[in-house]
């Protein structure tokens, strides 16, 4: 799939699985598990959590000399892949923030349920609406029952809103002409990020590159908006995808 992939769609990225990889990590390393061992915890943290490349090295190297995984071959050759599953190789990348192929294998099983081998063509398509119809009509429901449970909440000055307008605090480390740089962290604590905004054209970046793998601006550039005195998401930043008219149809970006 790599290479047909690398050959028709050039510019799409091709990521492995993390469920599977981490059933495969428990196929070939189960034997390497005794109670209260870290190595799952630290095969999870190369996988899930660490964003700088050095730090990913570290762990690595730690865990495999810490369990003699050296001659493990199935280690090395993921180890070589690390840019199609490691977090810190993959944080820049556009995933939607979907890590795994659950959401793909369930609607497979939910269109295997409603098809026969012996279907034409026509009669698949007529199977596949069926599916379709089905997932939308749950989602009605959920809505439905969403709108019943929940309060319909004021969005302007809740607590909620200026607590969290609250909850991170901000340095601003340089200012170049029109290029300002803060270093944002939660006062509850987390990392520390860095964003850069650029007054010229209103962009921000983050070293947390949330927006550019998940299409979602994060917290510490929203702040970093506050402070400079945007108060609404430029426009620019607002994936179509994930707005209440995607549903409508209206959901490819430009
Ligand atoms: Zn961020």
């Amino acid at each position: 799939m790599a290479a047909a992939l690398s050959l028709v769609m050039s510019q799409t990225f091709h990521g492995l699985c993390t469920f599977h990889i981490r059933r495969n990590f428990m196929k070939h390393l189960g034997n390497h598990y005794k109670k209260n061992s870290d190595l799952p915890y630290m095969f999870d943290a190369c996988m899930y959590e660490i964003e700088e490349v050095e730090q990913f090295n570290r762990v690595w190297e730690a865990m495999v000399k810490k369990y003699n995984l050296e001659n493990n071959e199935w280690l090395f050759g993921l180890y070589r892949i690390r840019d199609k599953w490691a977090r810190c190789m993959m944080k820049e990348r556009w995933t939607v923030g979907i890590r795994n192929t659950r959401l793909s294998e369930s609607l497979n099983v939910a269109i295997k349920n409603h098809l026969k081998l012996d279907h034409d063509l026509v009669q698949f398509f007529r199977h596949f609406n069926q599916v379709v119809d089905e997932k939308r009509h749950n989602k009605l429901i959920a809505e439905y029952e969403m709108r019943q449970k929940l309060p319909m909440v004021g969005l302007r000055q809740t607590p909620m809103l200026v607590h969290a307008s609250e909850t991170y605090g901000y340095i601003e480390i340089t200012r170049r002409r029109d290029v300002c740089e803060f270093a944002v962290m939660r006062y509850d604590g987390g990392p520390e990020r860095i964003v850069v905004f650029n007054r010229n054209d209103l962009s921000v970046c983050c070293s947390c590159k949330k927006y550019e793998n998940e299409g979602i601006l994060c917290g510490h550039a929203l702040k970093v908006f506050d402070i400079v005195g945007i108060k609404t998401i430029p426009p620019e930043y607002v994936k179509r995808r994930w707005t209440k008219r995607a549903r409508a149809g209206d959901c490819f970006d430009r």
